[in-house]
């Protein structure tokens, strides 16, 4: 069967940047399972995963705007030390987890170190960039009534 509105499918993938680095592959590791025509996946997968079935094998290359956006500067932040519960702990590289009143909470990353401030940036790491994958559809099987309304794969 293709690929469509709540299908499950069952994918290998490898990700890669711009310039060949690797990012992310499922080799080696558990192939990844979704609940295909949810969202579930950025806009630039789902749209060519639709109408693929067991066995392809194909390259997709995501463009920011079908991936995870454009970066944004406004979304680099100071936060004062003393905003932290224990400000020694706070160093480059440590995720947080920020509330705001008028945007709930989010994730972000401390990417520097200031004088008193830790400089937060709260883009997706992979906001910005043009993202290629190579992908093979391991399965493709109808969703059960159960996921569709749980909205997750099972
Ligand atoms: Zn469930």
């Amino acid at each position: 069967m293709k690929i469509g509105k709540h299908s499950v499918v069952t994918i290998d993938y490898t990700l890669k940047d711009d310039d060949g680095e690797l990012i992310d592959t499922s080799s080696g590791g558990d192939p990844l399972v979704y609940l295909h025509g949810i969202g579930a996946l950025i806009p630039g997968m789902e749209s060519a995963l639709d109408g693929k079935k067991k066995g392809d094998i194909f390259q997709i290359v995501v463009p920011p705007d079908q991936g995870y956006g454009e970066y944004d500067e406004d979304d680099v932040m100071e936060i004062d030390l003393d905003a932290f519960e224990d400000p020694s702990q706070v160093q480059v590289g440590m995720e947080l987890v920020l509330e705001t009143e008028d945007e709930g909470e989010f994730a972000a990353v401390v990417t520097k170190m200031g004088d008193g401030v830790a400089i937060v940036d709260r883009n997706h790491p992979l906001a910005g960039m043009t993202l290629h994958f190579d992908v093979v559809v391991r399965d493709v099987r109808e969703a059960t009534p159960e996921e569709i309304e749980h909205g997750h794969a099972h």
